[in-house]
């Protein structure tokens, strides 16, 4: 088993991506952190997922400096380390560039890139603690997208929030590689997610994305699970600062 022992933190693990990154790291027998904001959704997620091995459920918005700080400690309080890393929370808002409010743009913003930015910096003083006092280095993915390369005209915060965890992903890389740590990112696609749900619920919106989708389907959310769970693994202890798409080959 890859992850066998490790302890993990997944942000925005309630449901969605997430979900399904937590359930296969249980899997994998690593102990798993649940953190979110949706309290009725994480209690749920946890119970269901009791059943694979060790996981905990912790209220967090990872927008919030204080939330986080509160997150990391709980974790190491409650499993003594912190390896792995998925900063996967993340929101959407939908509007036009000349409609787009500035409170939208903020919010998308701190959720996506500066709540990224937040427990990244948070769990690596802990993991660079840790090599200092001889431990083994950890790993970190940041949930990214393939919309931080094709920008989408009613999607403006979330396309830029999405460039930005590509280039704070190469930055955290470089930074703590000299600990070992390493720092990749994940570029989903369209995932069969509540994320997707006006997609879903709009048979013209759902032809779009799979025009463009040479794989001509929609990527389930365990296709994403399994590359979270190759990069947090030592199986991929020579790559760092890289941005893995998964996007059935998607067209711009
Ligand atoms: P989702 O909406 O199904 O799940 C997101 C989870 O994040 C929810 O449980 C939500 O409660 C939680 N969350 C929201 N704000 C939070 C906050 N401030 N702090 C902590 N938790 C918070 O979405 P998903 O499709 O599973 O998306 C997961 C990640 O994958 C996101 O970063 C998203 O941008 C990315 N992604 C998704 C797709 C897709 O097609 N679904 C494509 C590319 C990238």
């Amino acid at each position: 088993m890859p992850l066998d022992g490790k302890v993990a933190i997944v942000t925005g693990a309630a449901g969605g991506i997430g979900y399904a990154i937590a359930e296969r790291f249980l899997r994998e027998k690593a102990k798993v952190v649940i953190a979110d904001v949706d309290t009725e959704k994480g209690a749920a997620a946890e119970k269901d997922l009791a059943r694979l091995g060790e996981v905990q459920y912790m209220k967090a918005d990872v927008g919030r400096r204080l939330d986080v700080h509160n997150l990391v400690a709980a974790a190491i309080d409650a499993y003594g380390d912190i390896d792995i890393l998925v900063n996967n929370a993340g929101i959407v808002h939908g509007a036009d560039f000349l409609d787009l409010g500035e409170e939208d743009f903020d919010r998308v913003l701190n959720v996506n890139l500066k709540g990224t930015f937040l427990a990244g910096q948070a769990v690596a003083r802990h993991m660079v603690e840790k090599v200092s006092n001889g431990g083994t280095p950890g790993s970190i993915v940041n949930m990214s997208s393939i919309n931080a390369v094709f920008a989408i005209a009613n999607q403006i915060p979330y396309s830029v929030s999405k460039g930005g965890v590509n280039q704070l992903t190469k930055a955290m890389a470089l930074s703590l590689a000299p600990y070992g740590i390493r720092v990749n990112a994940i570029g989903p696609g369209s995932i069969m997610t509540d994320m997707l749900s006006s997609v879903n619920s709009d048979p013209a919106a759902r032809n779009r994305i799979l025009s463009r989708t040479p794989l001509g389907r929609i990527g389930e959310p365990a296709e994403i699970a399994a590359i979270a769970v190759f990069l947090a693994s030592d199986e991929a202890s020579y790559i760092t600062g890289q941005t893995v798409y998964a996007d059935g080959g998607r067209l711009p």
